[in-house]
């Protein structure tokens, strides 16, 4: 019985790691694409035809899991088939049968799909919405030829793939935006396409890393007709990436807020924990920020850590005695650039010197002002 348990647990185990692959199978080449690497041809030369044939593969293994379960459950004599085969229907003859049936059923699919150059396949369909029709038929562009028009901006190296996790990606090329899925792949006319993010929500990290991570989703719809809607779910600071290669605007719904870049990410928590910090008293006329000419300056440095004794040691904070000329956001950005860029966790604890004289100062020591 124990044996049988393991043996279960087992497969499991190793089915999850087929189906969705760890890094560790990812980089030590355990993943279905670069098993059947040699027949799937190259991505980078013929992408639909590859992708394609890599749907296909991936198909046909997930299909014959449950028969390979059944088959070890033989093999190693868990199981007794003719007891199961003389037996009346019950649920192990039922559980072999499909086990069987299905991989059959999936190969039957497998084989109407590639019949007349793959045209029934779900990838071909889904690409066959954006061939262009004429009322001759004759003249009728086949999938094909759009196919080879994405295979092109494809081969191109400007193209943008970001992998949201082992089994999908996202791609988007000069006209084309691409959702690579196990089985699918969603595409998209840049022409015709509206982008909308309508999601967002974040993440706690591991605490090795620190932090936390933004993901946010992209609702793809096409007004083609025929075309299905996709969503893309990214780490928000791939937006920026995505975004300048997608030649439509991407509207951001208004109760939606996230982090693009870093920078913005740290400049909120800048204001936060500057908010927690006590106002500085402030009666006279403040002039414009000098570092965005836009906004009024709106914070003083003023030394309130205690951390430091004042012994002159130069790592201490020091008083400032500079008038306000920085307003919040640029405050954030110079404390930002000061800091060591391969650490962004480090950077709240960290210290840096006031614009103006050089002292140094800790976050703690950023006031915003109070006019009194
Ligand atoms: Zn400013
Ligand atoms: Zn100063
Ligand atoms: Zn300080």
């Amino acid at each position: 019985m124990s044996a049988f348990f393991f043996y279960t647990l087992f497969y499991i185990l190793i089915s999850g790691c087929i189906i969705y692959p760890p890094t560790e199978f990812v980089s030590a080449g355990l993943t279905i694409k670069d098993i059947f690497s040699n027949w799937l041809g190259s991505e980078n030369e013929f992408f639909t035809q590859y992708h394609i044939r890599r749907s296909v593969v991936t198909l046909f293994v997930h299909s014959m899991l449950p028969f390979g379960y059944t088959f070890g459950l033989i093999l190693f004599g868990h199981l007794d088939v003719t007891k199961v085969l003389l037996g009346h229907a019950n649920l192990w003859l039922i559980f072999i049968t499909s086990t069987v049936l299905i991989p059959l059923y999936t190969s039957c699919k497998i084989l109407i799909w590639s019949m007349n150059n793959w045209n029934k396949h779900p990838i071909a369909q889904n690409i066959a919405v954006y061939c262009n029709r004429t009322n001759n038929n004759s003249n009728r562009v086949s999938w094909t030829t759009v196919a080879s028009d994405i295979n092109i901006e494809y081969r191109r190296i400007d193209k943008i793939i970001i992998n949201t996790n082992s089994v999908t990606c996202i791609i988007a090329t000069d006209n084309w935006i691409i959702k690579v899925l196990p089985y699918k792949v969603m595409v998209a006319h840049q022409s015709d396409a509206i982008l909308i993010v309508n999601k967002s929500d974040t993440h706690e990290m591991s605490p090795m890393t620190r932090g936390e991570v933004q993901f946010i989703n992209i609702e793809v719809k096409s007004t083609r007709i025929g075309a299905q809607p996709f969503d893309i779910r990214l780490n928000a600071l791939n937006f920026t990436n995505l975004q300048e290669k997608v030649s439509r605007p991407i509207t951001i719904l208004q109760n939606i807020t996230f982090h693009k870049t870093l920078l913005d990410k740290f400049i909120d928590s800048f204001k936060e924990q500057v908010q927690e910090n006590p106002y500085y008293e402030y009666a006279e006329e403040v002039s414009q920020c000098i570092g965005c000419m836009q906004a009024l300056s709106n914070v003083k440095l003023h030394k309130l850590c205690s951390n430091d004794i004042g012994n002159g040691n130069p790592a201490d904070c020091m008083e400032c005695y500079c008038r306000p000329m920085w307003c919040i956001d640029c405050m954030a950005k110079w404390f930002a650039s000061r800091q060591d860029e391969t650490a962004p966790e480090t950077w709240l604890s960290s210290k840096c010197t006031c614009p103006g004289c050089r002292a140094q100062f800790c976050i703690l020591d950023v006031c915003l002002l109070q006019p009194i």
